[in-house]
């Protein structure tokens, strides 16, 4: 017999984001497939859920098409730190066309509504300050970061394709820097490497001159927002971020400040294309969505600071 509880795929389960995703709804009450390569996920993100009668795990890679029956699925799977994305760039332009192609597929076969999780960096490094969703870009085709900048921006051009030439029902949220527990500590995004160097009693790795920004968002209000945009009727794209901006030096003082106050810093280099600036304009989010950021940047830290001191306690980093 059919079942009346929604069945939701998250490519990408086992995922810093996905795992948190697969907890809400799992909460919710909800039944998850959860399907993963495990390139940068880890079965630890979701072992508790793992033996529940709504819960399941898939082992796949979404470069290969995949036939199941769900209503919604949430497509997140994709590297998304530097380090991560760029350690096979061809790889992860496949991950990105191919598996939104095929998860678009598949949501066409069974009339599922489907999210595809896209980033802040369609914008590249952008000369409108704050973004608004109208803003198109400044993405250096060939660089270092367009297997992902490009791929997401391919991503978000195949879902309204379906949607004008199939009436699938999208939705695409276009995600600012996100922080919180189940980092890995090992990815090389900067929030992580900064709690990691400093919990360690390692300086802090500043690359340029530090005045460049990001805006971050915790992990929590992140979900709220990806939720929100999933059950409304707004298909975006949609700035989901805090919008709240520090400078990447301020981010380690801040660090510095809760964990070790007598760090010193290293400069490094800036990699290629590493955007100056970022911060979510999120009208448009709060409009149609009811949305704001409710964790500013000190509190989110906290419990992000906790999750780590606890796994290199335990020797697991
Ligand atoms: P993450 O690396 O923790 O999670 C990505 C997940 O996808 C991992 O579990 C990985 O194993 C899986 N995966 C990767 N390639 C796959 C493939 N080919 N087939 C199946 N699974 C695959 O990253 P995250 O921070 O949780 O990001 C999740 C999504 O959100 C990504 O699509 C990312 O581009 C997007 N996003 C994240 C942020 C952020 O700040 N965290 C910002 C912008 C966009
Ligand atoms: N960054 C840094 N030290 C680090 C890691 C990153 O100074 O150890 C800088 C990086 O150059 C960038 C910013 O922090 O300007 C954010 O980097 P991250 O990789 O977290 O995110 P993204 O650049 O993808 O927004």
């Amino acid at each position: 017999m059919p079942s009346s509880i929604t069945r939701n795929l998250i490519t990408g389960g086992a995922g810093f984001l996905g795992s948190h995703l697969c907890d809400r709804l799992m909460e919710d009450g909800e039944e998850v497939i959860c399907l993963d390569n495990y390139f940068t996920g880890r079965k630890a993100n979701i072992l508790k859920w793992i033996g529940h009668p709504n819960f399941e795990i898939i082992r796949h890679d979404v470069t290969d098409p995949i036939k199941l029956e769900v209503d919604r699925i949430w497509h997140l799977a994709c590297p998304a730190s530097p380090v991560h994305y760029q350690f096979n760039p061809v790889k992860t332009a496949k991950t990105s066309f191919l598996g939104t192609y095929n998860m678009l597929g598949l949501a066409r076969r069974v009339g599922a509504r489907l999210l595809l999780a896209s980033t802040s960096e369609v914008y590249g490094d952008p000369e409108v300050h704050p973004q608004p969703e109208s803003y198109l870009g400044c993405v250096n085709p060939i660089g270092i970061r367009s297997c992902y900048d490009e791929g997401k921006r391919i991503a978000e051009s195949l879902c309204f394709d379906y949607q004008r030439m199939h009436g699938l029902e999208v939705r695409i949220i276009r995600i600012f820097n996100t922080y919180g527990p189940r980092m890995l500590p090992d990815d090389g995004r900067v929030v992580s490497n900064f709690i990691v160097q400093a919990l360690k009693g390692e300086p802090l790795t500043l690359y340029g001159d530090g005045i460049q920004s990001r805006s971050f968002c915790f992990v929590d209000d992140l979900i709220e927002g990806m939720i929100r945009l999933m059950n409304g009727s707004y298909s975006g794209p949609i700035n989901i971020g805090n919008p709240e901006e520090f400078t990447i030096r301020q981010l380690g003082e801040k660090v510095r400040l809760l964990v070790n106050p007598s760090l010193p810093w290293i400069n490094l280099p800036l990699p290629d294309d590493d955007p100056r600036q970022r911060q979510p304009d999120i009208s448009l989010a709060t409009r149609e969505l009811g949305w704001s950021p409710s964790v500013t940047l000190d509190q989110g830290l906290l419990p992000t600071i906790s999750w780590f001191r606890d796994l290199l306690g335990r020797n697991l980093a």
